[in-house]
């Protein structure tokens, strides 16, 4: 925020309603600082829960709850009420504040929890205040996890591990004053928190504000404005390729010329299939830059910007972060090709899950972050073979990556979309089932795939469940939601 006043008149944010310079910004927040505080001089690290739709308005609330000490815990307008009433009984903020179009829906819930309701049109008209010094070890966010594997738990991000996880990046991705991205993501995950949107911010750039994901408005603004960068989750990438798809030969030329005058392009959050980074490849001319992160480390490991972007990899350890893979025992694996668990050290790592001291001890080794991801490092680059919990099946005493096989099935002719998980079984302790998106038109036995896997798969590999669907089940972060889909095979598959 200090640096946005140097930046002062230059193009902070345009959305849907205007175009706003980071002393708009500054103003805006001041006054929610301002509605915030009342008569108080600080909120001393107090809750603010926030529903506000992605726009200038949801950064000036952000904004408006650090400048007034508090801490901004984001909340997403497309999550069911039982999860808003989850992350509210969970953080029990002091405040929540809300956008007039979600007021029905969040006021009786403030009130049920003791929470006082300020809506975001009440701080159009206050004074200036007199704003505390915001302490950079102190709490400034709480992120709720989506949960794929327990409820979710509330990870508390200080000032400084945020500092700490913008300045990785803006190193990283060469991030300038000049530059301009479109922002297409939810803004309750760090993602589109971090990466998205105060990266640019920090860097004096430009960042546009869709209301939500539209593959068509997003090709509009490739074609029509002068991005230089775009970041999005895999599934993003999918949706686009198959607008570009649809359109006339004409439309695609000039769709894929825009495209070009962009100089990054970033996937993250969930593996992109190789066979997603080569259609992007040659319908656009770039190599997608693949990252790996999370909520509680921000981003760790990066392909890099200039160098090889290897399809199917995740890179290296990004600048000042220290990133380890151990085996069971707990020691590092110094060899290539040995899997074991991501564990991340630096001043990224986040200090705490919100009010679950437990839950964080059994999370750290001896300072390291033990992420639950699996890694395999090969020839100097990290491959992710996904979390432990979900994505590694064991089966007949094998531990086989669920990535690794939904990578391979991919490139059955067949086969639109993927997702593989460990179904519980006496004999097998799991078995690999494959849920299955068919091509249009394009029909699939157990049989015929096991048959084709055979060539491309070790036997222990190869799906013996197979579920054929429409759609694939995901979270509001386009992640496919695996709890949902092994109670699926539970019922009647192949
Ligand atoms: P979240 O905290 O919601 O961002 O989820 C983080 C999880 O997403 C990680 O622990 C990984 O399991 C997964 N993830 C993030 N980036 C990648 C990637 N590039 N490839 C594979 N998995 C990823």
């Amino acid at each position: 925020m200090q640096r946005a006043a140097g930046h002062h008149k230059r193009l902070a944010i345009i959305d849907g309603q205007g175009r706003y310079s980071y002393a708009d910004l500054l103003t805006a927040a001041q006054k929610v600082a301002s509605c915030l505080l009342t008569d108080k001089h600080d909120l001393g690290e107090a809750r603010v829960a926030f529903m506000v739709p992605p726009s200038f308005d949801y950064v000036a609330v952000q904004w408006g709850i650090w400048q007034a000490g508090g801490i901004a815990v984001p909340l997403c307008p497309s999550h069911p009420r039982p999860e808003i009433e989850y992350v509210i009984r969970d953080a029990t903020p002091q405040i929540v504040v809300s956008h007039p179009v979600f007021e029905n829906k969040l006021r009786p819930t403030a009130k049920s929890h003791n929470a006082g309701f300020l809506l975001t049109s009440a701080a159009a008209n206050t004074k200036e205040p007199s704003l505390p010094n915001v302490n950079v070890d102190g709490r400034a966010m709480i992120l709720y996890t989506s949960g794929t594997t327990s409820a979710p738990k509330g990870v508390v991000m200080t000032h400084q591990n945020i500092t700490a996880q913008i300045k990785t990046l803006i190193d990283a991705w060469e991030w300038t004053a000049d530059d301009h991205i479109v922002h297409v993501l939810p803004l309750h995950h760090t993602h589109g928190i971090v990466n998205t949107l105060l990266c640019p911010l920090w860097a004096g750039a430009t960042c546009e504000i869709l209301p939500k994901f539209d593959a068509e408005k997003v090709w509009d603004r490739f074609v029509n404005s002068d991005l230089t960068l775009f970041m999005a989750v895999p599934t993003i990438y999918v949706k686009l390729i198959a607008s570009w798809d649809k359109a006339t030969v004409e439309e695609q030329k000039r769709m894929s010329k825009a495209c070009a005058d962009l100089r990054l392009m970033v996937s993250g959050s969930a593996a992109l299939p190789v066979t997603v980074l080569e259609k992007w490849k040659a319908i656009t001319g770039h190599t997608l830059l693949e990252r790996y992160g999370m909520t509680e480390i921000g981003m760790v490991l990066s392909n890099p910007l200039h160098g090889e972007r290897r399809p199917g990899f995740v890179g290296v350890p990004l600048p000042g972060v220290k990133v380890r893979v151990v085996d069971e025992s707990g020691q590092e694996i110094k060899e290539e090709g040995r899997p074991g668990e991501i564990q991340v050290r630096g001043p990224i790592v986040f200090p705490e899950y919100w009010g679950k001291p437990e839950v964080t001890r059994k999370a750290f080794r001896n300072g390291w972050f033990c992420t639950g991801d699996a890694a395999v490092i090969e020839r100097g680059y990290y491959r992710i073979l996904g979390r432990s919990s979900v994505d590694i099946i064991k089966t007949g005493g094998y531990k086989v990556s669920a990535l690794e096989i939904e990578e391979a099935l991919r490139t059955h002719p067949a086969i639109k979309e993927c997702a593989v998980v460990g179904v519980d079984d006496r004999e097998w302790g799991e078995r690999v089932g494959a849920a299955v998106i068919p091509e249009a038109g394009s029909s699939l036995s157990l049989d015929d795939l096991r048959l084709w896997a055979k060539k491309e798969l070790a036997s222990y590999k190869i799906p013996t469940r197979l579920l054929l669907l429409d759609e694939l089940p995901r979270n509001a972060m386009g992640k496919v939601t695996k709890g949902e889909i092994k109670r699926l095979f539970e019922g009647p598959c192949l």
